[in-house]
């Protein structure tokens, strides 16, 4: 059984997020993304927000679960004997910070591989923090993310 967590702040989820679910969801038996609520940064949707809108866009994943995690993300798969953390990467800039990360889990837990999966060009330019800037201002994010993450945009900005 090959088990495999996706962390991330997922605020909001967008395509490019959705599209490293999916194309994971082939190379593991079970993925576990993971929502994670950190309490030194400032997020635009609640951590139970964030939560509701992955649940309902996994759904179409039998293999696909998702859990909220308000402490360090090593020591939540530590508990749940998940052995291995997928990153999205969608540049050199990703890749210095993931690197980063992954040399820090990696010292907090010995045992965690940090695998790396590449986006696909498409979504290459899908960023959360411009996203909800863009939004912001009224444009038009139908393209950059689900339909069910544009509406609650709309709700956030606009009422
Ligand atoms: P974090 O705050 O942990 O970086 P994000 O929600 O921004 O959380 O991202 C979660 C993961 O998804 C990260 O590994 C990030 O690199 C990856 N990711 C985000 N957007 C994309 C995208 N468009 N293509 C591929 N990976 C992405």
């Amino acid at each position: 059984m090959k088990k495999a967590a996706f962390p991330g702040s997922f605020d909001p989820p967008t395509l490019g997020h959705i599209n490293i679910i999916q194309r994971a969801s082939l190379i593991f038996d079970e993925l576990l993304v993971i929502v994670a609520e950190n309490r030194s940064k400032k997020y635009l949707f609640s951590g139970s927000e964030r939560m509701d809108l992955v649940t309902s866009l996994i759904k179409p994943w039998k293999n696909v679960s998702a859990a909220l995690c308000t402490g360090l993300i090593v020591d939540f798969v530590r508990e749940r004997e998940i052995p291995i953390l997928l990153r999205g990467v969608r540049g050199e800039g990703d890749f210095s910070y993931e690197f980063e990360l992954s040399m820090m889990n990696k010292a907090l837990n010995p045992g965690i591989e940090t695998v790396f999966m590449t986006t696909d060009p498409e979504y290459f330019v899908l960023r959360s923090s411009s996203i909800k800037e863009l939004a912001s201002f009224g444009g038009d994010v139908s393209a950059m993310v689900p339909e069910a993450v544009s509406s609650a945009l709309k709700t956030k900005f606009f009422g």
